[in-house]
């Protein structure tokens, strides 16, 4: 007798102009994710909100830097259907409008929860999450092993050989030269392939994002949250942004301040933040705790600074107002360090309720000191790998006219996002549901 999974799976209706295998690709999905990541009776509070009470926010970063608008959309298609509550962005049209197509794409395909839409700026150049690469491919020795290509994770460097002269007739003075170098929009500022570089050839270009952008962005109505990076050295450069960006704040449900742990001063500086910012703050705060930015998918140990930052946050007893979130170097073995230092406070879901303390009345939680996680890097690993392996000769792809990728990648964020969620079902496809 079939399983009540299977059974479901079988009776959902297919979409008569695709071919039958993708159809039943399709129904596996909306069936994995229905009974997973699927929408729930929840409070009267915003879901993004709410799992931030409970401890069980996963918020997906694209990268404030990274700007291809094709893995975005694919990214944000797969990430919310794997049930992410908040997608951070950088803060262009195009990127933002692609987290909408891939977020509304997710939605078309089955029932789950919209992700609020972030974009992410900085007050000064000194975050490394804006900068770029930059080197003249033309200036590099021929016989370079091009170590900046294989270290590079976001496949941000392609080096092609073009022969100068005529070297195939065996032109004694041909001459041949590299191209292309850094896919500018590929490139989220890492810095691997700077050190790595055995000619110094590479240069890291900083910015700022343009406030006048910033604020037009936040009126968008597909815009919800913004995030501000700080260096926590200096709040006059934060104050001076957040004056400029002025009542384009009023338009978002979410103000999210990024920092790194400076030590002693670090909770004196985000005091300070919140005194700039609460007369003009008329919504929900977040602070994210930048453990060691855009390490996550180095190794298990990339996240251990963010772990020792929530550490660091919770045995501080007077804290700055808003929820607190991890990034930088968050990867799979985040949840299980957190849980070792009894930060990990989340319960499965269950039930309606009419507000949080209800809920929490009901289930037994406390608010959680720390709200959830952030994944950037690991993120984008684990489901870039599988969106490298898409055929592209037919142009820009997307990520549902491929079941089987699909599929695996639904599966790979299903296996990072599920264990924050508690997610009761496997996320682990029976082999029959894969082989369509
Ligand atoms: S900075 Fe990082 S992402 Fe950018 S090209 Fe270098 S290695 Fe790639
Ligand atoms: S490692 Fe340096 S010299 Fe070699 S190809 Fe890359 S940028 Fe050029």
């Amino acid at each position: 007798m079939p399983s009540p999974f299977f059974a479901f799976a079988a009776s959902l209706p297919s979409p008569s102009f695709l071919p039958p295998h993708h159809r039943r690709s399709l129904r596996t999905i909306k069936t994995l994710v229905e009974s997973t990541a699927g929408s729930r009776p929840t409070s009267a509070l915003p879901p993004p909100i709410e799992s931030l009470h409970r401890g069980n926010w996963v918020k997906l970063i694209c990268g404030a830097s990274f700007e291809d608008a094709v893995d975005v959309r694919n990214l944000s298609l797969v990430y919310t259907l794997a049930g992410v509550d908040c997608i951070d962005c950088a803060a262009d049209a195009s990127v933002v409008n692609a987290v909408n197509e891939g977020i509304d794409a997710a939605m078309s395909i089955a029932a789950v929860q919209r992700p609020w839409v972030m974009i992410s700026v900085n007050d000064d150049k000194e975050d490394l999450h804006f900068r770029k690469a930059e080197f003249d491919p033309g200036d590099c020795p021929l016989d370079c092993a091009r170590p900046c290509e294989v270290v590079c994770p976001a496949n941000a460097i392609s080096l092609e050989r073009v022969t100068v002269g005529n070297e195939l007739a065996g032109n004694a003075n041909a001459s041949g030269k590299l191209q292309v170098g850094v896919i500018t929009e590929r490139c989220y500022g890492c810095g691997r392939c700077f050190s790595i570089c055995p000619y110094d050839k590479i240069r890291a270009i900083t910015y700022v994002r343009d406030p006048s952008t910033t604020s037009k962005l936040l009126k968008r109505n597909d815009v919800d949250a913004i995030e501000i990076h700080t260096s926590g050295r200096c709040t006059d450069l934060f104050n001076e942004l957040w004056n400029r960006l002025g009542d384009s704040i009023d338009h978002v449900k979410l103000v999210a301040v990024s920092m790194p742990d400076v030590g002693e001063s670090t909770v004196a500086v985000m005091k300070m933040i919140y005194s700039i910012m609460e007369s003009h703050l008329q919504c929900y705060n977040l602070w994210q705790l930048d453990g060691r930015p855009m390490s996550g998918d180095i190794g298990g140990g990339a996240t251990r600074e963010a772990i020792a930052f929530a550490v660091h946050l919770a045995s501080t007893l007077d804290k700055p107002c808003g929820f607190y979130q991890l990034a930088g170097g968050t990867n799979s073995h985040t949840i299980n360090h957190l849980k070792k230092v009894g930060l990990f406070q989340t319960t499965a879901i269950s039930g309606h309720s009419s507000d949080i303390s209800g809920a929490a009345q009901s289930t037994g939680f406390k608010e959680a000191l720390i709200g959830g996680i952030a994944y950037g890097g690991y993120a984008r690993k684990i489901v870039g790998r599988v969106l490298r392996k898409m055929p592209t000769q037919h142009g820009h792809p997307k990520i549902e006219d491929h079941p089987d990728h699909f599929l695996e990648a639904l599966q790979e964020a299903l296996t990072l996002v599920g264990p924050v969620k508690c997610y009761s079902m496997p996320f682990v496809l029976p082999k029959q549901m894969t082989s369509v």
